[in-house]
């Protein structure tokens, strides 16, 4: 049992921070909230094996990309459930402590980011995420770029108001959009779009971002006849020139409040924002105090939770996508559908073992759902007596777009095509090297790639390198400016560092992170292809597989030859870093709190700086966690591992005497 409940907290943990921390989920909602759920549960049954750290005691999660500020007030999450029994299990329950009918309000449960706003005599003051609930990330400055968060309320008024910002669907389709044809990197839901803009650390991203704001909580300080109920206090919130939703809701009882969800179920798609739920909460304020809170939600409200969107549609063809790597993948292509708000034609099929597995059928009735990734998946066929009169599909042998045989290959699910001259192929490639992932080359995205590539001017990334402005008005419509543009903005791209460079290369098992690690390790391109396999596996977190890759990968003369061109182009990547010692040489270094000598960035270069590597979770291979002023979970996580503890000054002496703790 140990080893399911271990699992399940590093997958949870791994989740939260996807989801938190980099606002990029790998799963959905509804996956997470199963697995929660479950721990949850063999936590109730065996409480000897909950443990402090467990996420089901904990709130969020904060990142180290801006300045840390403890809550005045803590800030919590709910609970959660995807059922109507357990809302009237929780309601009779909380009843029972009190000799009056109890009343409930309804609100939509906004998908966004939870935030909590200060106002001093009626004048904001300062803006904070939730973070892990006791601490959150000072973004006052962000904040202040949202038109519908009022800098001054009506009355002059001392209050902190808790409430959820986010981005209307239209703008996110909108932002995706444009990203889209840059070649940017897409955003999986408005929830991580308006985590990822408010989370910018130039604050004139966020202003470009049209995001905006739904207050459901508050607490004054040293007003008269402060307000009894809930319901009041929000009305009053919309006195002071708050926005709060129309769509609030008095119920007398629960079977109010579960009308008032089952109306929702459907109506929320009408809605120009995502929400994934209903929140119901005790209406009487003295009662909620009464009621109080456990360790990560408070027991006077709970989440009714939509179930997750599916949509049913007809397959209409698979079509074969070319990636990279020179993967081919199956996409299903739709009758288009709505689901969760946006028009659906394409679906993810994975590979070609999950269509035999499904043994889906062009013509097939399908179920499609939006997950946490851009693109919904199929989950399954729609069984019915036509699946059988429909051809059974046939795993293709060719490829789609050079006819080329296709290949499999050892310890993989994805067919090869196996001509490294595939058009396809080379167009991905060229396509993941401009993307903001890899070489960042922003001002080209995959409509410039397509016309660059048929019109025979590019073929592989070093053509980029070689073109002169001029080249680019042999494109469609592309005038001096953006001709200018275009070519510039490949010639930034030689500054780009030596991991970005690598990343973009695609050599395999080489991604953003191992990318950056060897990076660090070798600085030089010149000196990373002289390295031999030993002293790649010798970096800690690279292995012998990835080691072997990037041997063979530069070992090949015509990739020798490759670098050499780079070179000779002006691209010749370098990592930068000064070191200055190596007293911090392969030790892994967190930092908690609010330092008093220096930023948080200026704090990781030093570390880098020393040969360390600055991490943001704190795990039993951390060498040392720095913690400052007002520190947060990650001093128990420490304390609990038994991880070494610096104070600043501790840490700082470290480094001048040159010599370790
Ligand atoms: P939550 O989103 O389920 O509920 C709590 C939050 O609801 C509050 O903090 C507040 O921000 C928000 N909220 C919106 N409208 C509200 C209203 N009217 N009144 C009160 N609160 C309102 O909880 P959470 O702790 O923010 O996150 C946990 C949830 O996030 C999970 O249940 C899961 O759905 C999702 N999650 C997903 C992943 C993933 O990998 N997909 C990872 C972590 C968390």
């Amino acid at each position: 049992m140990i080893d399911r409940i271990n699992f399940l907290k590093d997958e949870i943990n791994k989740h939260n921070y996807l989801y938190y921390v980099e606002d990029n989920p790998s799963i959905s909602d509804y996956e997470y909230d199963k697995l929660f759920a479950e721990l949850k549960m063999l936590e109730m049954k065996y409480p000897e094996l909950r443990t402090a750290d467990s996420p089901t005691q904990r709130v969020g999660s904060i990142s180290e990309k801006f300045l840390p500020y403890k809550h005045k007030y803590r800030l919590y999450s709910l609970d959660n459930t995807y059922n109507y029994e357990d809302l009237v299990v929780w309601y009779e329950k909380l009843s029972q402590n009190f000799k009056d009918n109890v009343e409930l309000v309804c609100e939509l449960k906004i998908d966004g980011l939870a935030i909590a706003l200060t106002y001093e005599k009626g004048l904001f003051t300062t803006g904070v995420t939730r973070g892990d609930g006791v601490t959150g990330e000072n973004i006052t400055t962000n904040l202040k770029t949202v038109k519908a968060i009022p800098l001054k309320l009506f009355e002059d008024v001392d209050v902190e108001v808790r409430g959820e910002i986010y981005m209307p669907k239209s703008s996110f389709e909108k932002l995706n959009e444009e990203s889209r044809l840059k070649g940017e990197k897409l955003f999986a839901n408005p929830r991580n779009a308006a985590a990822g803009s408010i989370r910018q650390l130039d604050s004139t991203i966020t202003a470009q971002r049209d995001l905006s704001i739904f207050v459901y909580n508050s607490s004054f300080e040293n007003i008269e006849n402060p307000p009894e109920t809930h319901y009041d206090s929000m009305m009053y919130l919309k006195k002071l020139g708050f926005r709060v939703n129309p769509n609030i809701r008095l119920c007398k009882n629960i079977e109010e409040a579960i009308e008032y969800c089952k109306e929702w179920d459907t109506k929320r798609f009408e809605l120009d924002y995502a929400t994934d739920g209903v929140v119901i909460k005790v209406n009487k304020l003295t009662y909620q105090e009464e009621l109080g809170y456990t360790a990560r939600a408070p027991k006077w409200a709970t989440a009714f939770k939509f179930p997750p969107e599916e949509a049913t549609t007809k397959l209409l063809d698979i079509e074969l996508n070319v990636g990279k790597t020179g993967a081919v993948t199956p996409v299903a292509i739709l009758n288009p559908v709505n689901l969760a708000g946006s028009k659906v034609a394409r679906a993810s099929l994975h590979n070609f073992d999950e269509v035999k597995r499904l043994d889906i059928r062009v013509g097939d009735d399908v179920v499609i759902k939006k997950a946490a990734e851009i693109i919904p998946k199929v989950i399954k066929v729609v069984e019915s007596e036509n699946h059988y009169n429909l051809p059974v599909y046939e795993i293709p042998k060719t490829c789609p777009a050079c006819d080329s045989r296709l290949e499999t290959r050892p310890d993989e699910v994805n067919l090869y095509c196996s001509n490294p001259e595939c058009p396809s192929l080379l167009k991905s490639k060229l396509e993941f090297w401009v993307s903001s992932d890899a070489m960042d080359i922003d001002k080209i995205g995959p409509g410039i790639i397509e016309q660059l590539f048929e019109k025979g001017i590019v073929r592989t990334p070093v053509d980029l390198y070689k073109l002169k402005k001029e080249d680019f008005f042999k494109l469609d419509n592309v005038k001096e400016k953006s001709a200018s543009n275009m070519y510039m903005s490949i010639q930034n791209s030689k500054k780009q560092p030596l991991s970005r460079f690598l990343t973009a290369l695609t050599i395999k098992h080489v991604g953003k992170e191992t990318a950056e690690i060897i990076a660090n390790e070798f600085k030089t391109l010149d000196r990373l292809y002289h390295a031999d396999s030993f002293e790649l596996v010798e970096i800690p977190g690279i292995g012998l597989k990835t080691a072997i890759e990037i041997r063979e990968f530069f070992n090949k003369p015509k990739n020798i030859e490759l670098m050499e061109e780079f070179k000779s182009l002006g691209v010749n990547p370098v990592q930068e870093v000064t070191r200055i010692s190596d007293v911090l040489k392969g030790k892994t270094l967190v930092l908690t709190g609010t330092l008093k000598n220096m930023t948080r960035d200026e704090a990781q270069e030093l570390i880098k700086s020393m040969g360390g590597k600055p991490s943001s979770s704190v795990s039993k291979n951390t060498s040392y966690v720095i913690a400052g002023e007002n520190p947060g979970s990650k001093l128990d996580k420490a304390q609990n591992l038994g991880v070494i503890i610096l104070t600043e000054e501790e840490f700082l002496e470290m480094i001048k005497s040159n010599s370790q703790i």
